[in-house]
Formats: structure tokens, sequence, C-alpha cells
């Protein structure tokens, strides 16, 4: 249990506390950057709920099927393509009308559930306020104000901090993450790059210092070979490693067309977070303003 989840001592306790006293809210919300282990903790939450052992031993057969997601009463939906459609909503509320198949309660885990569409945020709501008895919906998100203030009025939110510089160096040995990649993750202290393999991390932290370093509209070009369609993920991880090149320039000159870039980058992210602009629309923006600088 020691090794599944590295650091968020305080919201584990939290939880703990929570169970012990039976008072865990029908619908919680993690929120906190990306990849800093939001997902474990609610996996982590449904192994303190429904081992056999009421440990989380993670030995027992209830505790290795709710971690290989095997379990019946627990349950993650994450965006199909690039949002969570009504039908999945559909489906999960047909799940959740059910009684628990093998333990007492049921886990609902929604990854990303600021890309639910108007139409699933809205049907979701519904959930929200009748509650099937015995349900617990866990929402995670690193975008906490793209959800809806009606929904957000009806959970529990828990900030989630980040990770410390000891915490990323011991997720990188325990999963094994090395070469240019643990060095990134340790670096930037981020480990959302540990989600890109190897070549696609270099291919693309070659397209980051182009961009910072000689943008032209060219580099579009190289970018569709990385994905026709670039995954929400994906874009990230490219803006984090632009953020990352341009402080690394910032740190060596002080120059204004860099100071620039800087802020730019800072309109691009937020847009990039905030809005449902296209990632394209967003990279050609950057390049075709960062070109004038
Ligand atoms: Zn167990």
């Amino acid at each position: 249990m020691k090794e599944f989840v590295i650091g968020h001592e305080t919201t584990i306790n939290k939880l703990k506390e929570m169970i012990e006293k039976k008072r865990l809210p029908h619908a919680l919300i993690f929120s906190g950057k990306e990849a800093i282990g939001k997902k474990r903790v609610a996996l982590l939450l449904a192994l303190m709920l429904l081992c056999e052992e009421k440990s989380a031993c993670m030995k027992c057969s209830t505790c290795k099927r709710i971690v290989k997601l095997y379990h019946p009463d627990v349950i993650l939906v994450t965006p199909a393509k690039e949002s969570i459609s009504i039908s999945q909503i559909r489906e999960l509320q047909q799940w959740s009308s059910l009684k628990p198949m093998e333990a007492h309660i049921k886990l609902a885990i929604i990854d990303d559930a600021h890309l639910m569409t108007v139409q699933a945020a809205n049907a979701f709501l519904k959930t929200l306020e009748e509650p099937p008895l015995g349900t617990h919906f866990i929402l995670i998100t690193h975008a906490l104000n793209r959800l809806p203030s009606t929904i957000l009025s009806r959970c529990l939110i828990l900030n989630f901090r980040a990770l410390n510089r000891e915490e990323i160096k011991k997720i990188c040995e325990i999963n094994g993450i090395t070469g240019i990649k643990r060095e990134i993750c340790e670096k930037t202290q981020n480990l959302i790059f540990s989600q890109v393999e190897d070549k696609k991390l270099s291919d693309m932290l070659n397209i980051a210092k182009l961009i910072v370093d000689n943008p032209s509209l060219e580099i579009l070009g190289f970018m569709d070979t990385l994905g026709k369609r670039m995954e929400k993920k994906a874009s990230h991880i490219l803006l984090s490693l632009i953020r990352k090149i341009l402080n690394e320039r910032l740190k060596k000159e002080k120059n204004e067309r860099l100071f620039k870039l800087h802020e730019l980058l800072s309109f691009v992210e937020e847009c990039s977070y905030n809005y449902n602009v296209s990632f394209r629309s967003l990279m050609e923006y950057l390049i075709l303003k960062g070109e004038r600088l």
C-alpha cells in the first residue's frame, strides 16, 4: 500500500477519517495538477472501502481486482476521444442504479471530469441531485474551473498539492522511468512526461526547441508527424516542454524577445487549459506571433 501512492498523506488521512466516521460524501472532486497521482488515490479509496481485510492489503482478491480495474463494483470512466459523452454518463447511471455485485457499496471514478460535454454534465447533475444509494462518485480534474458550478456545489472538493522533488524521484525509481524521460520529469518536477514514449518525447523536445529558438510555420508540418490529431495530453506535454526550454534560455540570456515569448506562452497555456480551442489553432497562433517578436 505504501508504494501504491507516493505523497498526498494529508488527503489520504482525511479520506480515512471520513470512512471511519462514516461520513464519506456521495461525491468528491480530486483537484490538482496533471500526473500527480489523483487517480491512484481514488483507487486507494476503493481499496480502503472494499478490501476483504479492511486494510487496503493489496493481497486479497478484491484489492488485486480493483487495481486491475476488474472489480464489478468499481468503475473508471475516461474520455472517449476528446470528451465524456452523454452516452457514457447514461451507462454510468445504469451501472449505479444496480445493487453492488459483491461489496456493500460502489465507487465510480470519472477521470478528466472537466471534459464532460454540456449534455453529459447536465445528465450527471441529475445523478448528483438524487444520488443512488450506496454509490460514491470521484471526479478527477486538473481544470476545476471548467466544471459547472452546479456540479461543484454538490461535491466535496479535495485539493491535491504538487509532488516534491523527493517524491518525483521515488516514483521514477519505483516505475523504472529512466533516461531522457527521467531527466525531464525531475528537472521540471512534472511526471506528465513519463506518459510518452521515448521516441515521441525526443521528437517533441526538438519541436519545442524550434518553437523557442526559431519559430516558423514549417514546424506545424513536423507536428503532424506526431499524430494528425494530437490528443489533449500530448498537447499539454508539448506546451510544458516549450515552457521548460524557454525557462532554460531565460536563465542564460535575458532578451526582450524571450520575455515576450514567455508572455505569449502563458496566454496560450491558459487558453489550452481553460477553453475548448483546437491545439493546432493555438500552436499556429503561438508560432505566427512568435515569428514576429
Ligand atoms: Zn485487500
